[in-house]
């Protein structure tokens, strides 16, 4: 702990700055406000104004992977803010050559164009841009209780009609047929010779958790192919270790070609590959908590998009660019992969072994855990927040969901899951 944790005043004649009055008095108002000011964070652990110590299991929305302030990324950072902060992709840039050749290091192999942008709703516009282009047709197929975004046209992929419905006519959906994530008849069905890709993540994230097969999947690539539409897999946020591998639909290789240099899947895009993507959509923890976003795709489909037929003036910044490359050499290093896989088996048996009756099912993949209540969830979120400094989020009503940074502790899991187990059996 260090005395910066508390509130300052610029002259000793000024109260104190009321940091969370301020922010709910200008802020938009479309987030539903903790009352806590955080300003400090390490590892998998966050401190508040006052110097309370919690466990972070939200990582920034599945953001903070390597773990906050990450020493790595905080030193890449600062050496990059000295050099070069802006360059627009017009402009080559050492440290964008460095980042697109990391990224592809890791990528499944034959996914080594990419586009570069800041999130990952962009990310999936840009995927919309590609896959329409590629194809010369301008249909959509996504899932049902899948999330990919809040901007207009991602918004259109976004299936949770709350999102969607108060901004009417504008969100132009006619161009997307949902089906039921799983349903292999409905996908069949729904792939018509006007589909220009077909989008899902592989472990539906806001959706409740909730992982795909690989049934569902190798079908998925197998009539996109058949039919001359993309599959482009929404790895947002369960890309970058998240759940056990690099990327999530590894998951759903078969076996032979998993991870073949222990790094990344075997398959390559073009061969008998049942499961490698035409595309993916990446953001989240790609950069240690820069914010960043891109869309990977083979060169067959990036070939196609004509050059000035899509941009962005931050995408590829030098900043981002430098934070990525000290990320994801960190988790190469780190076999951060294996981390999750292995702390992500520990904590899911722990939470199974919870007696509860509120407990309907502990689900995930990594450290991509779900767990299902009978009764909703928010009361039990709040709990945890309040009466034991721990912070966890929301997947639909009745879903608690944990997101840690990937370098958390057994120490810290173990004290997540008795915390857990506390407010579950305490009185409500
Ligand atoms: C978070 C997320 C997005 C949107 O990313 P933003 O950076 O919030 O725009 C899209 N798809 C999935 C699967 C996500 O989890």
């Amino acid at each position: 702990m260090t005395t910066t944790d508390q509130p300052t005043t610029t002259d000793q004649h000024e109260a104190p700055k009321n940091w969370l009055e301020l922010e709910q008095r200008y802020d938009s108002g479309v987030y539903h406000k903790h009352q806590v000011v955080m300003t400090r964070a390490e590892g998998a652990t966050v401190w508040d104004s006052t110097g309370r110590e919690y466990i972070d299991c939200v990582g920034g929305y599945g953001v903070a992977n390597v773990g906050h302030s990450n020493p790595d990324v905080v030193a890449a950072i600062r050496e990059q803010a000295g050099n070069l902060i802006v360059m627009p992709q017009t402009l080559p840039n050492d440290k964008r050559a460095e980042f697109l050749e990391e990224l592809v290091s890791v990528l499944p192999q034959g996914l080594d164009r990419v586009f570069l942008c800041n999130s990952g709703t962009e990310a999936v516009e840009a995927a919309k841009k590609f896959a329409i282009t590629a194809t010369g047709r301008t249909r959509f197929v996504s899932m049902k209780r899948g999330f990919s975004g809040r901007t207009l046209g991602a918004l259109a992929l976004t299936w949770e009609p709350k999102y969607r419905e108060p901004f009417g006519a504008a969100v132009d959906n006619e161009h997307v047929t949902f089906v039921q994530y799983g349903n292999i008849e409905e996908l069949r069905a729904a792939i018509t010779d006007d589909v220009a890709a077909v989008i899902m993540e592989p472990v539906q994230g806001e959706g409740g958790v909730r992982p795909g097969t690989a049934e569902f999947v190798r079908e998925a690539r197998r009539l996109t192919r058949e039919k001359g539409a993309l599959l482009i897999m929404d790895e947002i946020q369960t890309g970058f270790c998240r759940t056990g591998k690099m990327f999530a639909t590894e998951h759903f290789c078969a076996e032979q070609c998993q991870n073949a240099d222990g790094i990344r899947c075997g398959c390559k895009v073009d061969e008998q590959c049942q499961v490698v993507p035409d595309g993916m959509t990446l953001a989240k923890a790609m950069a240690g908590g820069v914010p960043i976003g891109a869309f990977a795709m083979s060169a067959e489909v990036a070939d196609k998009m004509p050059a000035g037929g899509h941009g962005t003036t931050f995408g590829g910044n030098p900043l981002a660019m430098a934070a990525g490359v000290a990320a994801i050499r960190f988790m190469k290093r780190e076999e951060l992969a294996k981390q999750a896989a292995d702390k992500g088996a520990y904590f899911m048996e722990k939470l199974r072994a919870i007696k509860s009756s509120k407990i309907r099912e502990v689900r995930g993949l990594g450290l991509m855990i779900g767990v299902e209540l009978k009764e909703k969830s928010a009361p039990y979120i709040a709990a945890l927040e309040h009466d034991e400094a721990i912070l966890t989020l929301q997947a639909t009503p009745l879903v608690v969901r944990f997101l840690p940074p990937l370098t958390i502790s057994r120490e810290q899991i173990d004290r997540v899951v008795e915390a857990f187990e506390r407010v579950l059996t305490a009185e409500q």
